[in-house]
């Protein structure tokens, strides 16, 4: 376990923005070197068995066949063929997971994934963050949020917590919850049956609070001026609408562990889901319907998509398929923690194959940090906390421990080690 960094201070530069937000989605599709992209949301990354099959047959008959998972457990297609929008479109929204197109990108919605099966923590949040997708959905004001806003819904465990959300709602034991604006050290506690009314209080409280700076803030770590008084002016709304509040100061989150591939194991001892893991964040479509699969005949019928490229399905307890079906079902495992943007050749930014280099760099077994390969200095899709970063230049690659000085310009043929060796090396920022 390690600590997030604290709250920062205020003192945000504003952007300056020529052009509107271009996030993709279902509707708004990317222009990649290797088709259109879309990225479909699926909140609190919860699906059907017939959402599954739905993208499944999205990307088999529009697609390159894969699903790819995000940081945000959200599905993005690619290799998408022109012309094919309308197609898409009817196909997801035929399985409800288009419950209102204009509202499609800001459903950037993200809930601790064992809530409620492992039993570690007091409350399940996956309701809450169900509740505030239904409610986004319902809100003109809503439409305003860019594409990049997150919300967190957190049980107390620290997992999602840590994902640097634009609201977090973390749970504090029994029905009690503290909503958090960015990374500001004071919150305001709520009762959990209503933190999906507050955390949408708090978006509307931020869109006004942007356009009154006059500047197109899209996070709110962008707003000039002090996140306190954000927070200030959520718990006055809360009050006006009859949702009882108070102003506590929020200590440092404290980071939770993603869920381990393998079982889930609940109160007394018993299996009551399997978490599974995609090499890389990408399914292919076999791998994609044996999971649909094993969930409709093995489990309840629900999939949880996780923050880190992993699924959970609750209710299965054999993992014998969707191991033989090359997914990681075990911690032991040397692709766990192994993550990379797409690379070449599906994006002309990158300087290399970084999905080939991770494999031929790939060590003997699991490491304490986790590794994150990008073919540019955006670092699309990065992981959160201490990672151990490589960013592909004309020169080879620059290594890093997140904020260490970089080795510069590394050669492929000697990355397997030094990547081994910064693996396991136990650096705390
Ligand atoms: S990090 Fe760079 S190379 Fe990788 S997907 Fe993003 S823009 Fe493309």
């Amino acid at each position: 376990m390690a600590t997030a960094p604290g709250p920062r201070d205020t003192g945000a530069i504003a952007p300056s923005r020529e052009r509107g937000d271009a996030c993709p989605g279902t509707l708004r599709l990317h222009a990649a070197d290797d088709g259109a992209l879309a990225r479909v949301r699926i909140p609190a990354g919860a699906l059907t068995t017939g959402q599954a099959l739905a993208l499944w047959d999205a990307a088999q008959r529009l697609g390159d066949g894969s699903l790819h998972l995000t940081s945000r457990g959200n599905v993005q297609l690619r290799g998408l063929g022109e012309g094919c929008g309308r197609e898409l479109a009817d196909v997801l929204g035929a399985a409800g997971l288009l419950p209102s197109p204009r509202h499609e990108r800001v459903r950037n919605v993200v809930a601790s994934p064992l809530s409620g099966l492992d039993g570690r923590c007091g409350a399940d949040v996956q309701p809450w963050a169900r509740e505030l997708d239904r409610l986004l959905c319902a809100s003109e004001g809503a439409t305003g949020l860019s594409g990049r806003f997150l919300f967190a819904f957190d049980d107390g465990r620290g997992d999602v917590a840590a994902l640097g959300a634009d609201v977090t709602v973390q749970a504090a034991g029994g029905a009690a919850a503290v909503l958090r604006l960015g990374a500001d050290d004071t919150g305001v506690s709520v009762r959990g049956d209503d933190a999906a009314r507050a955390v949408l209080l708090a978006a509307e409280a931020f869109l006004d609070a942007a356009r009154d700076s006059g500047t197109r803030c899209w996070r709110v770590s962008e707003l000039p001026g002090s996140t306190a008084e954000l927070t200030i002016e959520v718990a006055s709304r809360m009050a006006a609408d009859g949702i009882r509040g108070t102003l506590v100061s929020t200590p440092p989150t404290t980071v939770g562990d993603p869920p381990p591939p393998g079982a889930v194991v609940g109160p007394g001892g018993r299996t009551t889901a399997l978490s599974v893991v995609a090499p890389l964040g990408v399914l292919t479509g076999a791998q994609w319907r044996e999971l649909a699969a094993v969930a409709e005949h093995d489990g309840n019928g629900e999939l949880r998509l996780t923050p880190w490229r992993g699924v959970i399905l609750p209710g299965v307890e054999d993992a014998t398929a969707l191991a033989s079906a090359g997914l990681i079902t075990s911690p032991a495992s040397p692709w766990l923690g192994v993550g990379a943007c797409i690379g070449r050749p599906g994006c002309a930014k990158s300087l290399a194959d970084v999905r080939a280099d991770a494999a031929k760099a790939l060590g003997a077994g699991p490491a304490s940090l986790p590794v994150y390969w990008s073919g540019c200095e955006r670092r699309c899709g990065h992981p959160h906390g201490d990672w151990v970063d490589l960013v592909a230049t004309a020169d080879g690659y620059d290594i890093s421990v997140h904020g260490e000085r970089p080795c510069t310009g590394m050669p492929p043929s000697e990355l397997a080690a030094i990547v081994a060796a910064a693996r396991t090396s136990a650096v705390t920022r």
